[in-house]
C-alpha cells in the first residue's frame, strides 16, 4: 500500500533488497533460483575498474580522495555521512555495488567454531543461536562463488579447502614465516578471496599494486564482478543509485514496501512482499530508526530496544619495522599469512578470548613518506633522501584482529542535526574501547613487537587507535531465539514484522578476533535457503 498517493509508484515485487554489498549480492544470486520477482535498490553506482586507483600513478593520492576508506572525507554524492567524533575508531565503507568488497582487503578468513559459543565457552557475552556447523555448507559455496586462494590442513581450523593454490609468501611473508618458526608459533597462508590462478572467467593476480583501491585486473573477488553478474543473469534486477528512506508497514504490521530517492531525485514508492535488509552494521540500523512509525514509535523491529546497540568494531592496532634490505614494499596482496596463536580464550593473559595476527607487506612510496614525517623518522634536511630509501619498501606490518564483545553503550544512533544529500538524518557512533580489549591489544602489539625483532625489524612503531578502522561493522541487530533479547530470530527473520529479514553484519552476537566478509556472506547465503526452505509458509 503506497503510505502517500502523491508519489509515484512502482510495480510490486516478490522481494526488496536493500543494499548490494557482500551480504545483498549473495542473497540474491541465492534467490534467483526461486523465480521470484526480485529487486535491489543500491545507493550507490557501479564502479568501473578502469576507475580504480590502481590503474594510475596517483593511486596513494586517490585513497586519501574519491577512493578513501572513510565516507566523511571521500564524501561522494552516494555516500552518507556518519557522525564518529565519539569514537576512538573510525567509520569505514564504501557504497556502491560491491559495498564493502571494492574496497576490501580480500583477507578471507572464516569464524572460528569457538566464536559461535563465546557463553558456554568463557562465561561473558552470548552464544550464538547457530554454529560453526550450521554454516559449513554454506561457507563452502560461498567460498567458490567468491574463489578463494589458500592452503588446507591449518591446525587452527575444522578441515576445509581453498578453491586455488595460495597467493605467494613473498620476501616480506618468508621473513615473517622464519620468524614465527624459530618463535615456534602457529602460522598458515592466508585464505583470500583473491585468484591466485585463473579462475571461473577472473583473470589471475599479477601483483598489479595495492588491492584496497580495487583491483583493476579481477583477481579480488568484489561481488560486482563475482555474485552479480549471476543474479542478474538469472532475473534479479539491480537499480542503482537509489536510496532508501524507510521501511513502511501495513495495517497489520508487516512490511509493505520502501520510499526511495530514485536516481533523479525524485522521491518515489516502492511496494513489496518480503523486504531484506543488507545494508551493512550501520545502514541498517539507521533504516530502521528512520522507519518509525506510531505503530513502531522506537523504530521499526526494535522492540528489544536493541537495534543500533552491541556495536563491533574490531579494535586494530598496528606494529610494524624496517628491516635493512628491500623486501615487497605495496606490491601484491596485502595480507598473505596469519597465526592463530593467541586466538582461543588462555586466562593467564590477563583477558578473555584473543586474536589473529595478520601479517603484511609494506607500503606505497607517498604513504611512507608522509606517515614517517608524522612519526618524526623522516628528518627534513641533508638526511632526509638517504633517510627516505633506507625506509622505502623495507617496512614489515603486523596488523591484529581484535575480538571486541558486544556492548550496549557502543551504538548507532540518529544525529539530530546531521543528514545525507537527500536531508535523511545520518547515522551517528557512540563507541569505547573495554578494558578487556585493552588488555588484549597491549598483549598482542608485545607479541608483535617480539615477532618483528626476530625478524630482523628495527625502529618499530605500534599504532593504538585505530584511525585505520577495518571497516568491520557489526552487531547492532544481533541474532537470537529471544525476542527480548534479540532483533532477529536464528533464521534472520525480525521478531516484531515476519516479513522483514536482515542479511547483513547487523546480525553477529559476537565478533570473532577474523575480519568478518566469508562469515557474513555464509550467513547471508544461509538466512537465503531457511527462506527458501519456509516459502510456503513463511508469514505464519
Ligand atoms: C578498507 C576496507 C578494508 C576491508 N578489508 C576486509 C578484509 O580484508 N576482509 C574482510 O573480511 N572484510 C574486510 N572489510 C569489510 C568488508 O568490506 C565488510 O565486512 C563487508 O563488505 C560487509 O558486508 P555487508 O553486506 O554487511 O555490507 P556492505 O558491503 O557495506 O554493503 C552495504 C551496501 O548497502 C548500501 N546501502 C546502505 N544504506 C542504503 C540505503 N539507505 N539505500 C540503498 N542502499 C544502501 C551501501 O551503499 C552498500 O553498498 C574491509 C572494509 C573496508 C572498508
Ligand atoms: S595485487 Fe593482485 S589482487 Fe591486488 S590489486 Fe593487484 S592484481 Fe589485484
Amino acid at each position: 500500500m503506497n503510505p502517500d498517493t502523491t508519489r509515484p509508484t512502482d510495480e510490486i515485487v516478490d522481494v526488496l533488497i536493500i543494499g548490494s554489498g557482500a551480504s545483498g549480492a549473495a542473497v540474491a544470486w541465492s534467490l534467483a533460483d526461486t523465480k521470484m520477482r526480485i529487486l535491489c535498490l543500491e545507493q550507490g553506482d557501479w564502479i568501473k575498474p578502469t576507475d580504480f586507483p590502481s590503474n594510475g600513478r596517483d593511486w596513494e593520492a586517490r585513497r586519501y580522495s574519491d577512493f578513501d576508506i572513510s565516507p566523511n572525507r571521500r564524501k561522494r554524492d552516494t555516500d552518507y555521512p556518519v557522525n564518529d567524533d565519539n569514537s576512538p575508531m573510525k567509520v569505514a565503507n564504501f557504497n556502491g555495488v560491491g559495498g564493502g568488497t571494492i574496497l576490501y582487503t580480500a583477507h578471507y578468513p572464516r569464524m572460528h567454531p569457538s566464536d559461535f559459543k563465546v557463553k558456554t565457552l568463557d562465561g561473558i557475552a552470548d552464544d550464538w543461536p547457530i554454529t560453526y556447523w550450521d554454516l559449513e555448507p554454506y561457507f563452502t559455496e560461498n567460498d567458490r562463488m567468491m574463489g578463494v586462494s589458500g592452503l588446507a590442513g591449518d591446525p587452527a581450523y575444522p578441515p576445509h579447502q581453498p578453491n586455488m593454490p595460495p597467493i605467494p609468501l613473498g620476501k616480506t611473508g618468508t621473513r615473517h614465516a622464519r620468524a614465527m618458526n624459530k618463535l615456534g608459533w602457529h602460522w598458515w597462508p592466508s585464505d583470500i578471496s583473491v585468484a591466485s590462478t585463473d579462475y571461473e572467467g577472473r583473470a589471475k593476480c599479477i601483483n598489479l599494486g595495492h588491492c584496497t583501491p580495487g583491483c583493476a585486473q579481477g583477481a579480488k573477488a568484489s561481488t560486482d564482478i563475482t555474485y552479480w553478474p549471476l543474479a542478474i543473469r538469472a532475473g534479479v534486477e539491480l537499480r542503482t543509485r537509489c536510496r532508501v528512506r524507510e521501511i513502511t508497514t501495513n495495517e497489520q504490521g508487516m512490511a509493505s514496501g520502501v520510499i526511495y530517492y530514485d536516481a533523479n531525485g525524485e522521491e518515489r514508492f516502492q511496494p513489496a512482499e518480503m523486504v531484506i535488509l543488507a545494508a551493512n552494521g550501520i545502514g541498517t540500523p539507521r533504516l530502521l530508526l528512520n522507519s518509525a512509525s506510531a505503530r513502531f514509535p522506537n523504530g521499526l523491529a526494535n522492540s528489544s530496544g536493541l537495534v543500533g546497540k552491541n556495536l563491533m568494531l574490531h579494535p586494530w592496532p598496528q606494529v610494524f619495522g624496517y628491516v635493512d634490505e628491500e623486501v615487497d614494499g605495496d606490491r601484491a596482496p596485502m595480507t598473505v599469512m596469519w597465526s592463530k596463536e593467541f586466538y582461543e580464550t588462555d586466562p593467564a593473559r590477563g583477558f578473555l578470548r584473543g586474536y589473529t595476527l595478520q601479517f603484511s607487506r609494506g607500503t606505497g612510496p607517498a604513504n611512507e613518506a608522509i606517515t614517517s614525517m608524522a612519526a618524526g623518522r623522516l628528518p627534513w634536511g641533508k638526511d632526509h633522501h638517504k633517510t627516505y630509501r633506507n625506509l622505502l619498501y623495507r617496512r614489515m606490518q603486523i596488523g591484529i584482529a581484535c575480538e571486541d564483545l558486544p556492548e550496549e553503550h557502543n551504538r548507532v544512533t540518529l544525529d539530530p542535526v546531521l543528514k545525507d544529500s537527500h536531508g535523511i538524518p545520518a547515522a551517528k557512533i557512540d563507541y569505547t574501547i573495554s578494558e578487556n580489549t585493552r588488555r588484549m591489544m597491549e598483549h598482542a602489539i608485545a607479541r608483535a613487537s617480539e615477532i618483528l625483532t626476530t625478524a630482523g625489524a628495527k625502529n618499530l612503531f605500534a599504532s593504538r587507535t585505530a584511525l585505520n578502522s577495518p571497516g568491520h561493522l557489526l552487531g547492532t541487530a544481533r541474532m537470537g531465539t529471544d525476542p527480548a533479547r534479540s532483533v532477529v530470530n536464528e533464521w534472520g527473520r525480525s521478531h516484531d514484522v515476519k516479513n522483514l529479514f536482515i542479511v547483513d553484519g547487523s546480525v553477529w552476537v559476537t565478533s570473532g578476533g577474523v575480519n568478518p566478509t566469508s562469515t557474513i556472506q555464509a550467513i547471508a547465503l544461509y538466512i537465503a535457503d531457511q527462506i527458501k526452505q519456509r516459502l510456503a509458509n513463511l508469514f505464519d
